[in-house]
């Protein structure tokens, strides 16, 4: 699996340091509130999984998944929910979790759905972010690092959903692309 990266763009060592100083932020923000952490499939798992532990808050977790994606590199802008909320979010804190904003398509169709049933407050977080790809204007509240227009795997992140495992963030080298489209 390692030998099928080019070059890592994100350590280990770094992903651990920037999640802890983004927990104790939110630690900080929600001071005294109880706290639902909404982590988004399947790409926010590894995130959502490790932050939480950040956070030294009454703290729920709730699971959605939203694809804009299928198995293609490039945002097709074509947002499906696949699984939904199981409780109601309704004068709740919220705090969406997303793995890496591309277009931003599919958080701000995110936030708009949940905003639409009325919690008390809704924060985004985002471990990465590409800022030169964005299509439309979201505000991230808590973003880890901020990735050029490249595609990324590890930590979360897929290639026809492979290479989630990968402990860093890194990108693949360009024959997998090749041997993908040769299949
Ligand atoms: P957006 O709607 O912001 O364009 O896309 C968001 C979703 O697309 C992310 O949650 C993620 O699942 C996927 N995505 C965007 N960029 C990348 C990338 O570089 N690598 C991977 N593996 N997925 C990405």
């Amino acid at each position: 699996m390692h030998n099928d990266i080019s070059r890592i763009l994100i350590s280990n060592d770094q992903i651990k340091e920037r999640i802890k100083s983004i927990g104790e932020q939110i630690t900080f923000d929600y001071s005294g509130e109880e706290l639902v952490v909404v982590c988004i499939l399947k790409g926010a798992f590894i995130f959502g999984a490790d932050l939480c532990r950040e956070i030294n808050l009454p703290l729920k977790f709730e699971f959605m998944s939203i694809s804009s994606y299928g198995n293609a590199t490039t945002s097709s802008g074509i947002v499906r929910i696949i699984k939904d909320l199981n409780e109601s979010i309704e004068g709740k804190n919220v705090l969406i979790v997303e793995d890496i904003i591309d277009t931003g398509l599919t958080v701000s169709y995110l936030a708009s759905l949940l905003t639409a049933r009325k919690p008390k407050s809704l924060k985004i977080c985002s471990l990465c972010s590409k800022p030169q790809c964005h299509k439309t204007e979201v505000k991230i509240d808590y973003f880890g690092f901020e990735l050029p227009s490249e595609f990324v795997v590890g930590y979360g992140l897929d290639f026809r959903d492979l290479y989630r495992n990968l402990p860093y963030i890194g990108v693949l080298k360009s024959d997998i692309y090749t041997r993908f489209l040769e299949n």
